[in-house]
């Protein structure tokens, strides 16, 4: 793991228009040049006033204008005895310190002088109300330092600041291609010895999922050559590839043979010691990592999720690229036989609120070609090698969620 990590190198940062830049990570600082708010402003409708007008509430001031949000404050004043009628976000007048809040106030008409007057309930200090110009950030602060994943709550701070575009390490852009004679696409009928390819969309919702650009390369069949050209063109495309199927045991499993004739090491890189997903092959060319997961569906959602999505992480900034572990209650155990490899167990998981432990147990039939389980699983339980796990003893899950 920590092998093809190494070989993955960070993708240039560029800037990337604020709205597609959600998960994106920042590869710089980001610095206000701006104060937020920008302007003093009221937290209330009410009446914005001279606090000192309202020692000894209640008190009666006149009403010398209005002020809802959006509108330019110049030329309203509050002078001593009087009060602007201000909506939440306008900005405070000049002469006033305080708002009251609506409903601590009573309007009526000033018959004597025909507008109105506020009768105001309580006594408010200054600051009343009032959020301050650069409560929230301040010119020249640093608003996240470099390294930042973007969530909604970051792009709308920077949307505050007036950025358009955002200073990140880019999405990588991860090709998908399907080996195999018996796949085909679609609902059309299948002829004998065919079925559907499953790895390309599962494997395409992984890397989006990650945060990637996925590319869809299409299926190719077994043949050395066909393989190589589907390589080497998603590589003039791509900044990294995922290829399905053929890298097992056999002679004949041309993505084995095309990306040895790549450079893959032949025998460290092609065995892992887990299940599933014990073939896996892996290169870099051009500065371009290719992951050779195996074919049988199961084994290549749990070969990205082990090798491929770190290091895809990795290229796109993130510091923390493993997916968060946590322990839980086996409910039924989980059987097994020594056998020299770690077992992934798809699982589902359940939070007990009563006892405050997660508990889980198997989400279905364990075969690297059985995907329904693959489907329900909320992680994976990790199983060391040895007899297994029994019921009501812990084991360590990979949370998926
Ligand atoms: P392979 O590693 O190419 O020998 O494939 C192992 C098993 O996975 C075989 O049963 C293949 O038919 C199956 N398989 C390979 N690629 C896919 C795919 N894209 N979708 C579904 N099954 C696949
Ligand atoms: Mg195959």
């Amino acid at each position: 793991m920590a092998r093809v990590r190494g070989a993955c190198d960070r993708l240039h940062p560029s800037a990337v228009a604020l709205d597609d830049a959600l998960g994106c990570v920042t590869s710089v600082p980001l610095t206000s040049d701006v104060a937020v708010p920008p302007f003093a402003n009221t937290a209330m409708d009410g009446f914005a006033v001279r606090a000192a007008d309202t020692a000894g509430a209640p008190v009666t001031l006149r009403v010398v204008g209005d002020l809802p949000a959006g509108h330019d404050p110049a030329g309203l004043f509050v002078g001593e005895g009087e009060a602007v009628r201000i909506m939440t976000g306008a900005p405070i007048p000049d002469g006033a310190d305080a708002v009251v809040m609506v409903e601590r106030t009573r309007v009526e008409r000033d018959h004597g002088a025909g507008g109105e007057v506020v009768h105001v309930e309580v006594e408010v200090p200054v600051g009343n109300h009032v959020r301050a110009a650069g409560e929230d950030v301040v010119p020249g602060q640093e608003v996240f330092p470099a390294f930042t994943v973007l969530r909604p709550g970051h792009l709308g701070l920077l949307a505050t600041l007036g950025m358009k575009r955002v200073p990140v390490f880019r999405r990588a852009r991860v090709g998908v291609l399907s080996t195999g004679d018996e796949l085909v696409d679609g609902p059309g009928e299948l002829r004998p010895g065919q079925i559907r390819d499953a790895n390309r969309h599962a494997l395409l919702g992984l890397v989006r999922e990650a945060g990637c650009d996925g590319i869809d390369l299409g299926i190719v069949g077994d043949d050395v050559d066909a393989v190589r050209g589907a390589i080497t063109d998603g590589i003039s495309r791509c900044d990294a590839l995922l290829t399905s199927g053929g890298v097992s045991m056999g002679d004949w499993d041309p993505v084995k043979v095309v990306l040895r004739d790549l450079g893959v090491d032949d025998d460290a890189a092609m065995q892992v010691a887990i299940k599933p997903a014990k073939p896996l092959a892996f290169t870099v060319v051009d500065g371009k990592p290719i992951f050779g997961l195996p074919g049988n569906p199961a084994s290549s959602m749990v070969s990205f999720e082990l090798f491929a999505r770190p290091a895809l992480l990795g290229m796109m900034g993130h510091q923390v690229v493993d997916r968060p572990r946590l322990t839980a209650i086996a409910v039924d155990g989980f059987d097994r036989q020594p056998d020299g490899k770690l077992h992934l167990v798809r699982v589902q998981l359940r939070f007990d609120p009563v006892e405050g432990r997660y508990r889980c147990r198997s989400a279905g039939g364990q075969g690297s070609n059985l995907l329904r389980s693959m489907a329900m699983a909320d992680g994976f339980a990790l199983v060391p090698d040895g007899d297994g796990i029994r019921a009501g003893d812990r084991v360590e899950v990979i949370d998926l969620r």
